[in-house]
């Protein structure tokens, strides 16, 4: 069923991923994979300005692996 397009191709640029060194990559390069980066962490920032405290993470004041 999936014989359509067997070519991967960069989520950010959509540059065709050719090669065994993409074997492992979602990205043509490293700056394609920066903006990935920056884009999720956009994201992440906009959703927790949109305000839920408490779903997810650590509390602030609880301080893991220094109980003893
Ligand atoms: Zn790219």
């Amino acid at each position: 069923m999936a014989s359509g397009d067997p070519v991967r191709r960069c989520v950010v640029c959509l540059s065709p991923l050719v090669g065994e060194r993409f074997s492992r990559t979602s990205f043509c390069s490293e700056r394609c994979r920066k903006i990935d980066l920056g884009r999720w962490l956009n994201e992440e920032y906009r959703i927790r300005e949109e305000g839920d405290a408490g779903s997810g993470g650590f509390p602030e004041d609880a301080h893991p692996g220094q109980e003893e």
